[in-house]
């Protein structure tokens, strides 16, 4: 405030003595304009000096003033130090983030808010075929054309990542995983997963080989004993027991290797070639009978129908989902429990429920439900004729039909198994195949 107040004083006494002096030669007002006029001078001086700091080197020391003048030339001067400081700091930063991202081994590519290139590292020239000369500006899309990366991109959902074979190289496999930051920028990454798919590969077909090698020597086993349990009668009683234990454990590992192979095929390949317009109600119905059987008369089993539309998918696969959790609700509920098959609309689509009033599961296992072997209670699992397998087999058919798995059980009062099919898995009942199956997004992107 000094130098303002200084400015104020010194224009104040310039304009009295201006006043006076043109008093002395009878022309006070002459010389009031005098005065301030040799303030406009110096004033004007300083905004030259101003101007030509500015325009040619605002980098190099201020021009020496004082008073007004040489605290705004000072304030200016340090205001541009630490501007400059600023920006070779952000600079340096820049840099070492790039840097960083060049020694990685996985790509990295960062897109302006149309989802052209802006920069990307040296992995990415590699794994992804990105040119520095010409790709430039480029949208990502030109080159990195697999409809799937495309219909990822644009659907702008990137929760989960996208697996991919390398635009360059049909041997390498690439994860995709997408970051929104800034101003609606995005981050593209894509990590060599090649090692792991193999391995996961080879686990899939090492489960699948050992459980069709162990299908023959079981059938023929299975075969045998139940000649033998022809003649049980004329064994002694001992001999009787182990050859019924011995049935009950080869139509265990029957079974577990029936569901092995199930769910192998389901990891497989990708599904969809049999999707049709199912009928739920008559689909529910088979379930139900089913359901029955197995109670024999231990349970209630009931069919709700709240929905007309049909559910496009694949009949072997919706079916041995349901049967699977009816077969749960059956196998886990104490004599007399209720068991409801429904189907009903759902906000986000439609739903098939298997509710049941049994005792329910406790909370801190419904996470873990869905994991292969995973049991509450491995005892009563076995016991029941359970594999452990029924509810992996479940989510994977879901996952294949774009549905989801919800699992609800209120403490000591029941489970639900909720399989929430979207929009696009709905028809009318009407509808014909070619219509229906255009419904379905891997139709629609592919
Ligand atoms: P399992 O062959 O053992 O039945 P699942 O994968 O089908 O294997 O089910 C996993 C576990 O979930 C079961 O062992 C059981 O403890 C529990 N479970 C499944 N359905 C129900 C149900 N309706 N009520 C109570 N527990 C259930």
């Amino acid at each position: 405030m000094r130098p303002w107040s200084h400015e104020l004083w010194r224009l104040g006494l310039l304009a009295v003595a201006g006043s006076l002096a043109g008093w002395l030669f009878s022309a006070p007002g002459l010389g009031l304009a005098a005065g301030l006029a040799l303030r406009l001078v110096y004033h004007l001086r300083q905004l030259h000096a101003l101007r030509r700091w500015l325009t040619r080197n605002p980098h190099s020391e201020p021009p020496a003033a004082t008073g007004l003048w040489g605290e705004l030339f000072d304030r200016l001067y340090r205001y541009q130090k630490g501007q400059r400081h600023t920006q070779h700091r952000l600079q340096a930063t820049l840099k070492r983030i790039q840097e960083s991202s060049e020694a990685m081994r996985d790509s990295v590519v960062m897109l302006d808010q149309h989802g052209d290139l802006e920069w990307w590292n040296s992995a990415a020239e590699r794994m992804l075929g990105l040119k520095a000369a010409h790709d430039r500006g480029q949208h990502i899309t030109n080159l990195v054309r697999d409809p799937r990366f495309v219909a990822y991109f644009n659907a702008r959902d990137y929760r989960e990542p996208l697996t991919l074979t390398s635009p360059v190289n049909e041997r390498v496999v690439l994860q995709f995983q997408i970051t929104l930051y800034g101003d609606d920028e995005r981050l593209v990454m894509a990590r060599d997963i090649t090692r792991l798919h193999r391995l996961e590969e080879m686990r899939r077909d090492f489960v699948a080989n050992v459980s069709h090698e162990l299908r023959t020597p079981l059938t023929v086993l299975a075969g045998y004993l139940e000649t033998y349990a022809d003649a049980a009668d004329r064994l002694p009683p001992r001999l009787a027991q182990g050859l019924t234990r011995m049935q009950e454990q080869t139509t265990r590992m029957q079974n577990l290797v029936n569901d092995l192979l199930l769910l192998s095929r389901l990891e497989i390949d990708q599904g969809g070639e049999d999707h049709l317009p199912l009928a739920v109600p008559a689909l529910l119905e088979e379930v139900r009978q089913d359901a029955e059987a197995l109670s024999a008369g231990r349970q209630q089993v009931r069919v709700e129908i709240e929905e007309e539309r049909q559910l496009l998918g694949s009949d072997p696969e919706i079916h041995s989902a349901l049967s699977n959790l009816a077969s749960n609700a059956v196998r886990y509920t104490p004599e007399g429990s209720h068991v409801v098959l429904r189907w009903k609309p759902h906000p986000k689509g439609a739903c098939l429920e298997v509710e049941d009033n049994g005792e329910g599961i406790d909370p801190v296992h419904i996470p873990r439900l869905t994991e292969r072997f995973y049991r509450v209670d491995k005892g009563r699992s076995s016991e029941s004729g359970g594999t452990g397998l029924g509810l992996a087999i479940v989510k994977h058919v879901l996952l294949r039909h774009d549905a989801y798995l919800e699992i609800e059980s209120p403490p000591g009062n029941g489970a639900l198994f909720r399989c929430v099919f979207p929009d696009t898995r709905l028809v009318a009942a009407e509808t014909s195949l070619d219509a229906a199956s255009e419904r379905l997004p891997s139709k629609r992107s592919g």
